[in-house]
């Protein structure tokens, strides 16, 4: 199968710096029609992104993955999607419920090693669990956030996945998410009035204090604040070294060899 690495997408990463969210999502459409999906933890970002593509009436499955643990606020907000927006949500699950888990293997998220499991058992298996059905997924990390998201890149490779990562929000500022949200008067998580800057389990994320890190409220009672769980490729490891598997008329519609797209 042809193979597509991150240094092939070096020049178009280049040209779609001048994109806005709303050409790359469509961009992300025409490339690869149903076969790409939108994933998202129903955080702000997230349900900025399920408006665009909303507006631009995108036929676009919208992927959640419930841990079994996250708040019933992020629960409400992935069911206005479906009841406001009539957006075509998946939800996945893991194998185990959060109680089988413990009796099995004791409460995993009090140490940074169970964390790392937790994680990987809860958010990254139930997606792995449908690789190869999708070849491109648009995701909503911005730069903006910092730590390692101050270089994520707007198209990257996801080895786990086999599929293509389309950063549509990679240069969105925080201002601009502001004044997106209330121009449209998106649908947000009501968490994040009562101080939660990003949003995941309820076992592991807190509101944050005024002048800490974004991500402080993300394990905290493990620390450092620069954790992550591991759903998002570019979060945990370069991914230079690494490459996808498409069909050869996939990558030549990525990389615009069939068709000079231009949007
Ligand atoms: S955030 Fe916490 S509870 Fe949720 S999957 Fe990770 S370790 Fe488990």
């Amino acid at each position: 199968m042809p193979r597509l690495t991150q240094s092939d997408l070096k020049s178009l990463n280049q040209n779609f710096e001048e994109r806005t969210p709303f050409e790359l999502l469509q961009w992300a459409h025409q490339i690869f029609g149903e076969r790409l999906a939108f994933l998202t933890a129903m955080q702000k970002t997230g349900t900025v992104i399920s408006h665009m593509i909303k507006h631009l009436n995108l036929p676009v499955t919208v992927l959640f993955v419930d841990t079994g643990v996250n708040f019933q606020e992020t629960l409400e907000t992935r069911d206005r999607l479906v009841s406001e927006y009539r957006l075509n949500v998946r939800t996945l699950h893991p194998e185990l419920t959060m109680r089988e888990q413990t009796e099995k293997h004791g409460i995993l998220y009090l140490t940074p090693e169970g964390q790392a499991t937790c994680c990987h058992t809860r958010k990254v298996e139930p997606l792995r669990k449908i690789a190869g059905e999708y070849d491109g997924f648009i995701g909503s990390l911005r730069r903006a956030e910092g730590g390692r998201r101050g270089k994520t890149p707007i198209l990257s490779i996801d080895k786990e996945m086999n599929a293509l990562r389309v950063n549509a929000l990679a240069n969105f500022s925080d201002e601009e998410l502001e004044a997106y949200t209330e121009e449209h008067n998106v649908i947000v998580n009501p968490l994040h009035s009562q101080g939660f800057t990003t949003i995941g389990c309820n076992r592991c994320t807190t509101p944050v204090m005024p002048g800490e890190p974004p991500r402080a409220g993300r394990w905290r009672h493990l620390g450092p604040w620069s954790m992550y769980c591991g759903i998002n490729p570019t979060d945990v490891a370069d991914t230079d070294q690494e490459y996808i598997e498409l069909p050869q008329d996939v990558i030549d519609r990525v990389l615009g060899i069939e068709n000079d797209f231009m949007i």
